[in-house]
């Protein structure tokens, strides 16, 4: 039985008095009796104060990105012993937005799961074609080298603790959403992935769907058998929104 997890990927929003507003709203909004659990990403710098609201309640927090190494000279980085410090549990690795806009490649964001790990975060890895590669019918390959390099640097037992979110990259922010369809059969693929390189891991792994979720279509998206959750950008700045999508999962 694999717990739905709710994340709400807040990416570059806001500000620090609308972040804790926003996460005020989300402890009033969001059901502790839902059927799932619930993590929000907020920018690195807006989470003390969205720690600060979500104290006592059963939403955690978890970071847009993770640095590779553990301290000193990477201008511009956040180590995940600062991210614990305050109060994480997950990083988001390998968004698209990492790979596409900043050339994040699947080395380096293999090398930024295992510092989470290291660091007692939980790494919710994203992995998804682009349109042009789903057109190309090589979907299925680009996941395959996207996990691989996972493997590669985590080791056989490496995915127990994490989290993996497919997002076809043609869905992120256009809403243009995946059909249960193709959704659950990425989702299968991906878990048959896993159990190649570890059979103990693959039924117990979650793994949420991301692309322009929202509540209108997310009861459908949630009921495919390997659909776990969600990973939600637009959709998560809306409290009320966001709490309509974790009600809609499978109980
Ligand atoms: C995301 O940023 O991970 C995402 C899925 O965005 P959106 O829901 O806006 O498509």
């Amino acid at each position: 039985m694999r717990t739905p997890l709710i994340a709400g990927n807040w990416k570059m929003n806001g500000t620090c008095s609308s972040a804790a507003e926003l996460a005020r709203s989300l402890v009033d909004h969001v059901a502790t009796d839902a059927p799932c659990e619930w993590a929000v990403c907020p920018p690195f710098v807006h989470t003390p104060a969205v720690a600060e609201q979500l104290t006592g309640s059963s939403i955690q927090i978890g970071s847009q990105n993770v640095c590779d190494k553990d301290q000193g000279a990477a201008t511009g980085e956040v180590a995940g012993d600062m991210l614990t410090d305050i109060g994480c549990r997950y990083a988001i690795v390998g968004h698209s937005e990492r790979r596409e806009l900043y050339g994040e490649d699947d080395q380096l964001v293999a090398r930024r799961f295992v510092a989470a790990q290291r660091h007692g975060l939980v790494p919710i890895l994203c992995v998804g074609e682009t349109l042009s590669q789903r057109n190309a019918g090589e979907a299925e390959t680009v996941l395959r080298h996207q996990l691989e390099a996972v493997f590669q640097a985590a080791g056989e037992g490496g995915l127990a603790q994490s989290v993996i979110a497919y997002e076809p990259v043609w869905a992120i922010g256009t809403g243009e959403t995946a059909t249960p369809e193709q959704a659950q059969a990425m989702h299968a693929f991906i878990r048959e992935l896993v159990r190649e390189r570890d059979a103990a891991t693959a039924d117990k792994l979650r793994i949420l769907y991301g692309g322009s979720m929202k509540a209108k279509n997310a009861a459908e998206l949630l009921a495919c058998e390997d659909v776990d959750g969600g990973l939600i950008g637009g959709a998560s700045l809306d409290a009320e929104g966001f709490a309509a999508i974790g009600a809609a999962t499978r109980s």
